[in-house]
């Protein structure tokens, strides 16, 4: 019967770390014909490393001491890899004062009496200019596939960090696999252009970048103005607007609770091949119905 049938396959899919909740959860994922995937910590690891840091008006380790002075207590993934490289340089971290995340830009306080902002280039470049060497050196780095912060101090661009977040092991296979399904896969990314380019590249899935929060949100309402069923898959850390927006929205592994709150599946074990493999269940089961 049709009760038994879905509640065998939400069974069947908790074994494997596929949460659902609930049937009708099930049935609109048999339904789904395209997923927006976030880019950080959902079709890459999320734990980035820092691999450069660079002085501007402050030197390498004041832009690394105040970058983790704001980064303690953040739960982006770019925190934890700043927070590393300090300690692993040893740098002092300062308490800062009134810390406040700004969604899909960075994070900002006071650090020393400072007025300190982390965050985007393009975030950077609506509070105060960079010079052309620095916006080359930047899209030198983006290029390479890295994610690039600036320190702003006091109005002047202190320095900034490179960070380097390496692909999910099988995103580009989850992703293929999407496609030989005939499901429309696009990443969506806060993250600039050009690195965001050269990480889709990597995986051959189709990007938008330099996305707000709202952007993504956007963009998932588009595609359902095409007729497409929508599922959203990310870490949640700013992604809940667009979680909530889409047909059906996917915490991957370890998410924030703000994603687990809004999100109605979740994937455990933190692999793109999850979705598929979700999507694949739940034909499935909705197929056995008459
Ligand atoms: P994504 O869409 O890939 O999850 P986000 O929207 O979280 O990316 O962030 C977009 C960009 O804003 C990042 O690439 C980074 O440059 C900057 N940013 C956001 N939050 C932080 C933070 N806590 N620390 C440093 N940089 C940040
Ligand atoms: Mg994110």
């Amino acid at each position: 019967s049709t009760p038994a049938a879905i509640a065998a396959g939400l069974s069947a899919g908790a074994r494997r770390g596929l949460l659902m909740k609930g049937g009708a959860v099930l049935e609109t994922l048999g339904k789904i014909n395209a997923v927006a995937f976030d880019k950080t910590g959902t079709l890459t690891s999320g734990k980035p490393l820092v691999t450069d840091v660079v002085a501007g008006a402050r030197t390498e380790g004041e832009v690394l001491s105040l970058a983790a002075a704001l980064e303690t207590g953040s739960s982006h993934p770019l925190a934890l890899a700043i927070l590393n490289r300090a300690k692993a340089d040893g740098v002092s971290i300062p308490p800062a004062s009134s810390a406040r995340a700004i969604p899909g830009e960075g994070v900002e306080g006071t650090v020393g009496g400072a007025q300190v902002f982390l965050g985007s280039p393009q975030a950077v470049a609506r509070r105060v200019g960079l010079s052309a060497s620095q916006d080359a050196a930047i899209a030198g780095l983006n290029a390479e596939g890295k994610t690039v912060s600036v320190v702003v101090a006091d109005g002047q661009a202190a320095g900034f960090l490179a960070m380097r977040d390496e692909a999910r092991p099988d995103a580009a296979a989850g992703l293929a696999r999407l496609k030989a399904m005939g499901v429309r896969a696009i990443m969506l990314t806060g993250d600039n252009r050009r690195t965001a380019e050269a990480v889709a590249n990597g995986l051959g899935v189709e990007v938008r970048a330099e996305l707000l929060p709202q952007d993504k949100q956007r963009i998932v309402r588009e595609f359902q103005a095409e007729d497409l069923v929508v599922a959203k898959v990310g870490d949640g850390i700013n992604d809940a607007p667009a979680l909530a927006a889409a047909d059906i929205g996917i915490a991957m592994g370890g998410g924030a609770d703000v994603a687990l709150e809004t999100a109605d599946a979740a994937v455990l074990h933190g692999r793109v091949q999850d979705i598929p493999d979700m999507i694949v269940l739940s034909r499935g089961v909705m197929g056995n119905i008459r």
